[in-house]
């Protein structure tokens, strides 16, 4: 493809993409497709010669579209909101098209100096202390391409730092043994990555209960952590979360700071989801005891209108050597919304889930498991409910397990969420229940 072509192409696919968006909600939210249909409709092999784009993106009406599921859509609730906005995929169509590798300064300066100085935009946008600051040269932030890395690579980073610590009390013990006695700390609501982390960097990980709201607390942590010294053990990391996957409860990170400063523990904060909301004043209390904290990491992906990929990290340079100009989008939507435009679009979505929260709890065949906070709240309902919506096509929602009981989650996802979609999904919702309910009553 050369320029002229590609301008062509380029302003249909900008055609394309708005298309898609302004009718998304014609299409049925999640596909009706079974597994390995995609692989029938293709060609076994790949084609000799090149094909001409027209064929190209009548195969993506043919083919892919069919299979996709639709998280932009009004009535996509499930897991969490894919961020989107078309600044952001501006952003990115930019960054792709300079095609730098930036894991130095000199591989390309702008590229290294965008990202410290939107990190700091960030971290003051949530409240962060002045030590997590590129401009105070001691802390800083750097994105990395999911949650999941975030939490490995502090863990990893925190094993690096105990080890170091034990090597020069114990100077003649190998650090294979040293490593036996390492053992980190998160809620049983922690995200599985958590759990996944310590796997990959071969420290004992023990998930801690939670109290009535769901919250990890600073003397659940304690009595943990003094078990393990009187086992020989050394605990050494803890990863708290703000915005639990399944139900968005926070653990209590003053009490949990004040233990990890007193027991000499990295303290990591896993705020994927939640974090975003700490954008709004209003959340920032959820921060209370941050100047204990270690490393903090969210996602702008999920709640900020970013695109995938862009998964934020205050402190700790991450895993790749090459690195994606993922700055440039976040530059973009920071500066087109500003600021109050995003604490705009997270409180929507905040008084949205209130919204739903009320349809809930005015119907007797509904409970409300824990407490709805942010855009995220859970309700238990049965299994054979939940696949009766999802089949419909109307709705989509996932489950979480909550104290070994099945729950529904409803997320708040879309970019432009209103009442009218909330009050669409309840009568989904409440119209699939009435039919279960008679069903089971003849
Ligand atoms: N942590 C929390 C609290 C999450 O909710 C999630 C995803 O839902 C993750 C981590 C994993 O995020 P990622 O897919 O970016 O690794």
């Amino acid at each position: 493809m050369d320029s002229s072509e590609f301008r062509k192409r380029g302003k249909e696919m900008v055609d394309y993409i708005a298309d898609y968006m302004e009718t998304i909600n014609l299409r049925r939210v999640t596909p009706d497709v079974e597994p390995g249909y995609l692989r029938d409709i293709l060609p076994k092999k790949a084609p000799k010669k090149g094909e001409e784009f027209d064929e190209i993106m009548h195969d993506v009406d043919k083919a892919i579209m069919p299979g996709i599921t639709h998280w932009q859509h009004s009535h996509f609730h499930a897991y969490f909101p894919a961020g989107n906005s078309y600044p952001s995929i501006l952003g990115d169509m930019l960054s792709d098209a300079i095609g730098c590798v930036g894991f130095s300064w000199a591989a390309s300066p702008a590229c290294t100096e965008l990202e410290t100085v939107v990190l700091d935009w960030l971290g003051k946008m949530i409240g962060l202390p002045k030590v997590f600051m590129h401009e105070e040269e001691i802390g800083g932030g750097v994105i990395q391409g999911s949650a999941s890395e975030c939490v490995l690579v502090t863990l990893l980073a925190a094993r690096e730092v105990a080890i170091k610590q034990l090597k020069n009390s114990f100077p003649f013990i190998d650090e294979g043994v040293l490593l036996t006695k390492l053992v980190a700390y998160s809620s049983k609501l922690a995200h599985s990555c958590v759990e996944k982390a310590g796997m990959l960097g071969f420290v004992k990980m023990r998930q801690l209960e939670v109290d009535d709201n769901y919250s990890l607390r600073g003397y659940t942590l304690e009595r943990a952590i003094e078990e393990d010294r009187r086992l020989g053990l050394i605990p050494f990391y803890v990863c708290a979360t703000l915005g639990t996957t399944a139900c968005c409860s926070f653990d209590n990170i003053a009490e949990i700071g004040e233990v990890c400063s007193k027991e000499n523990v990295w303290l990591h904060v896993d705020a994927a989801y939640a974090g975003n909301a700490l954008i709004c004043p209003e959340f920032q209390y959820l921060l209370k005891g941050v100047e204990m904290v270690t490393s903090i990491n969210i996602n702008p992906n999920k709640w900020m209108l970013l695109n995938f990929d862009c998964s934020v990290m205050w402190y700790h340079w991450g895993i790749p050597l090459s690195r994606r100009f993922r700055s440039l989008k976040l530059w973009f939507v920071i500066r087109s919304y500003g600021v109050e435009g995003l604490q705009s679009y997270i409180r929507q979505h905040i008084r949205l889930a209130k919204l739903f929260e009320t349809y809930v709890k005015n119907d007797a065949r509904f409970e409300v498991m824990g407490k709805v906070t942010m855009g995220l709240g859970p309700n238990t309902l049965t299994q054979k409910l939940l696949h009766m919506i999802n089949e419909s096509g109307k709705l989509h929602m996932v489950p979480a397990l909550i104290n070994e009981y099945y729950v529904i989650r409803f997320a708040i996802c879309t970019q432009n969420a209103e009442e009218a979609d909330i009050e669409y999904a309840w009568r989904v919702i409440s119209a699939e229940a009435s039919e279960l309910w008679s069903a089971r009553a003849s």
